[in-house]
């Protein structure tokens, strides 16, 4: 595969760009791979992508339903933070922004990286309280948070309005180093680097069936034919369960439809990102200029990839008192992505009941942070068949026993 680099564009440019290779090649799938992973979203295509460079595993297929992204990869507001209360959270989600800042060089892919910094405001005295508490557990694990006032606030985010009469900003957590990076990118760059080390990325193909016996994953059904493999990684997030029950265990999930907005696009007003979590809802502004805002989960379990009217109306009315800005805005589109919620809002890198089968999920609304740090411990799972320090925590024992990683207040919705 190409480098892609200043002298390609140039050398490209001066051919009318008829030189550039595809970035990801289609190939039709082999009868038999060392690993399987199941879903190329981003945490599919991260996980293939560093069994290759980590472990040198690289007869990879990474099979998906549809196109690569198209799930809740290419559907999120692309927030990234690691700024979470509970030390094993924050080591993996530190881990994973700690690789976004050079994950362009490392994928040679601009996936636009762009740490302009996370505030998480605080509107009620038990918000203040909260993130206070985070920003001392922060200072802990050594992630640099800091707990800001309101005149602060209104520096870093002129047009917020911190005096309204319901909702007045008290405080905010601020993360200067989170920020954003262009989702689709993030699994465009993946995927090409695991093709260009010779995995085959299987689009357009539905795993149905997965065959074992005697306790081992032998293969899987698709809907291109049956493949068997060494062993399988399941990574399908909101349809998690799905495939669960293929494979004959459960899963502690539940599958919600999120959904998010855009505004028109309009002139740069707001150069960080912005969490309002008692009023529900959180904006930054894309390079195209729209306001890019999230909005709710639905209150019951569906599969639907769309939003519901009444979380349109609730978000925006939400963020109406604090950013007035939005009054005068269209909204331009929504739509709606399947999370995998499980009761601790922790997410699951673990084991399964079957011997070579690994599953990677829960991430629910905020997975997207979590990315690169995912597909590394999840590398290291699948290629030892033990957990590294990373994922140790997150197993599906601890449903069990009751050793509940609780990131509800952190990642309850707002991401
Ligand atoms: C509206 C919205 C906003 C969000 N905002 C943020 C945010 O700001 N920050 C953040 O960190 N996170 C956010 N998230 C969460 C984040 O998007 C997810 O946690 C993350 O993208 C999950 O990635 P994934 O690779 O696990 O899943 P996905 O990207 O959903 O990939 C799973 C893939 O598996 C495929 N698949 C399913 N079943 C099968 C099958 N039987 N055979 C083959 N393939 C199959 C699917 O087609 C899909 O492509 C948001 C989510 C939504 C919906």
């Amino acid at each position: 595969m190409k480098r892609y680099s200043a002298f390609a564009v140039a050398r490209e440019a001066m051919r009318y760009h008829a030189g550039w290779e595809r970035a990801w090649t289609s190939p039709a799938p082999k009868s038999h791979y060392d690993v399987i992973v199941v879903g190329a979203g981003g945490h599919g295509l991260a996980t293939a992508y560093y069994l290759g460079k980590r472990f040198g595993i690289r007869n990879v297929a990474v099979i998906e339903k549809g196109w690569l992204g198209g799930g809740n990869t290419g559907r999120n507001t692309t927030i990234i933070r690691s700024n979470y209360l509970q030390d094993p959270s924050a080591a993996i989600y530190e881990k994973s922004r700690s690789l976004y800042e050079d994950l362009s060089q490392d994928l040679n892919y601009n996936v636009m990286f762009s740490p302009r910094g996370v505030l998480m405001l605080a509107q009620t005295e038990h918000e203040v309280r909260g993130w206070k508490r985070t920003a001392h557990a922060n200072a802990l694990q050594g992630i640099p948070t800091e707990y800001i006032g309101p005149q602060r606030v209104k520096e870093l985010c002129p047009i917020m309005n911190i005096d309204g009469p319901r909702y007045p900003v008290l405080g905010a957590l601020w993360q200067p180093r989170g920020g954003t990076a262009r989702h689709d990118a993030v699994a465009w760059g993946y995927a090409r680097a695991c093709s260009a080390m010779g995995m085959d990325i299987l689009q357009q193909s539905e795993v149905t069936a997965i065959r074992q016996k005697a306790g081992q994953v032998t293969g899987v059904e698709t809907t291109k034919g049956a493949i068997t493999c060494g062993k399988l990684a399941i990574v399908v997030a909101g349809h998690s369960g799905v495939l669960a029950d293929m494979a004959g265990f459960r899963l502690p999930i539940e599958s919600v439809a999120l959904q998010a907005m855009v505004s028109e696009p309009i002139k740069p007003v707001i150069d960080v990102v912005v969490m309002a979590n008692t009023v529900h809802g959180y904006l930054s502004q894309s390079d195209k200029g729209e306001l890019v805002i999230g909005g709710g989960a639905d209150g019951f379990n569906n599969y639907t990839q769309r939003g519901s009217f009444h979380h349109i109306e609730e978000t925006v009315r939400a963020l109406c008192e604090t950013f007035p800005i939005i009054t005068r805005l269209k909204m331009l589109r929504q739509w709606g992505g399947i999370v995998d919620m499980t009761g601790d809002r922790s997410p699951i890198l673990s084991k399964t009941p079957l011997g070579n089968c690994f599953i990677n999920c829960g991430w629910g609304t905020g997975g997207f942070k979590a990315i690169p740090g995912s597909g590394w411990a999840m590398a290291e799972l699948v290629a030892r068949g033990e957990p590294g320090p990373l994922a140790a925590p997150f197993g599906l024992d601890r449903f069990r026993e009751g050793r509940f990683i609780d990131e509800s207040v952190a990642a309850g919705v707002a991401h």
